[in-house]
């Protein structure tokens, strides 16, 4: 019997083993594609807050970014690059929001080298630009490594069944509780208040003669340079969906699209494409990740006591499924969020530590709910 069955081995499933195999508990992680097959392989891993202005997500963000750069320095120090990060506003709208950002941050600022700014275009210079210390995570390994104390098992999880005290997971594998750490993937538990949305992205690996000693952040992202190689990623292709689109994907397309856009920021001579990744980055509707205990809507709208049409519904009052827990909806942020959101749910599992509102799933049970009445 393990404590903990995970169904997905991307960055969000792989925290929370870590956390949990951190405290001595028995863990199982299946994934039907391998450890960091899903959206987590196909990402260039940088680590950076959210330049935007205020809001409920920058907030998040500013606070995940800062403990996860801590987190993977501390534990993985050899998965992770840090770097500077050279991020760039992109016209005169996210100018301002820049220099509000910078006027208001309690990061600390850096200063970009002249030698580093001569190799850059003058777009990247045009509207402004920000240069903090951050990082870059080495993707799959960091996963692998995250997953490295729980058993691994290759399988897709076709059902999962509560059996009185503990789920049944493969009519096999018995454990206390079961996360669902299954990115843009279809859910193995439907629930209509859950609706996650899945944007195709792109990135590649290229050999250039070129040296970037930064992480630079514009139209695209495009790593420090080691080896004579360096990632670009990603393109947020929202026509493109690997099971509902008609037609293949186009790579070359994608690849002109990343060159192109990293060639209006810094100047790369004798380039050559190596390797392309892709992959989906599920997201919520309201941006923000569901973090926590899911809402059984049927057995819950049965109760005639609970009122949805109060801003304060009475959550507690809700029906939940026992013992099961969702980690998802990181958008392009699931390398900086997932050791964040993994803390905090851990803590919500293993010591009843409440989960704020802003990230429970049932923030859009009660949304759903009270357009029904
Ligand atoms: C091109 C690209 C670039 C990105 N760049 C960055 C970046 O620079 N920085 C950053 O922080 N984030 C980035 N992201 C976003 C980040 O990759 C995602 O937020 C993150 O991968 C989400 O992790 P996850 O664990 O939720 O999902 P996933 O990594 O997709 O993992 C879900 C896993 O669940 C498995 N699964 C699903 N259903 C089942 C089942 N029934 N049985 C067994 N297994 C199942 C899948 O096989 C999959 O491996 C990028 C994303 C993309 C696509």
């Amino acid at each position: 019997m393990y404590d903990l069955a995970i169904i997905g081995a991307g960055i969000n499933g792989a925290s929370v083993a870590y956390e949990f195999a951190k405290v001595g508990k028995k863990v199982v992680i299946f994934d039907m594609e391998g450890i960091a097959n899903g959206g987590s392989g196909a990402a260039g891993a940088f680590i950076a807050p959210k330049f935007s202005k205020e809001g409920e997500l920058k907030e998040l963000l500013n606070d995940a970014f800062v403990y996860s750069m801590e987190f993977y320095e501390k534990k993985f120090p050899h998965l992770l690059k840090k770097t500077k990060l050279f991020h760039s506003a992109t016209d005169a709208k996210s100018s301002k929001i820049l220099a509000k950002y910078k006027e208001k941050t309690s990061l600390k600022l850096q200063v970009a080298s002249e030698t580093f700014l001569n190799t850059l275009t003058p777009y990247a210079k045009e509207y402004g630009y920000i240069c903090i210390d951050a990082g870059v995570v080495n993707a799959k390994a960091m996963c692998s490594a995250m997953c490295k104390s729980a058993r691994f098992v290759e399988q897709k999880v076709e059902s999962i069944v509560y059996d009185e005290a503990y789920w049944v997971i493969n009519e096999i594998y018995s454990a206390k509780n079961v996360l669902l750490a299954t990115g843009a993937y279809e859910s193995i538990i439907k629930e209509p208040y859950i609706k996650l949305s899945g944007v195709w992205g792109h990135r590649i690996d290229i050999e250039t003669s070129s040296e970037n000693p930064c992480s630079i952040h514009q139209d695209v992202s495009i790593s420090p340079s080691f080896n004579g190689e360096l990632a670009i990623g990603a393109t947020h292709n929202v026509h493109y969906h690997p099971q509902k689109s008609t037609t293949p994907y186009d790579l070359q397309e994608g690849r002109a699209e990343l060159l192109s856009k990293a060639g209006k920021t810094i100047k790369l001579k004798d380039i050559k494409v190596l390797r392309d990744f892709t992959g989906l980055r599920s997201g919520s509707y309201d941006y923000m990740p569901i973090v926590g205990g899911l809402v059984m809507s049927k057995e819950t709208l049965a109760s005639k006591n609970i009122r949805y049409e109060v801003e304060s519904s009475n959550t507690q009052n809700y029906t939940y499924y026992p013992n099961l827990y969702m980690i998802n909806g990181n958008g392009g942020y699931g390398f900086v969020l997932a050791p964040y959101i993994a803390k905090i749910l851990s803590e919500h599992i293993l010591e009843a530590k409440e989960i704020s509102k802003r990230l429970s799933p049932n923030r859009f049970f009660t949304r759903w709910a009270k357009k029904l009445f």
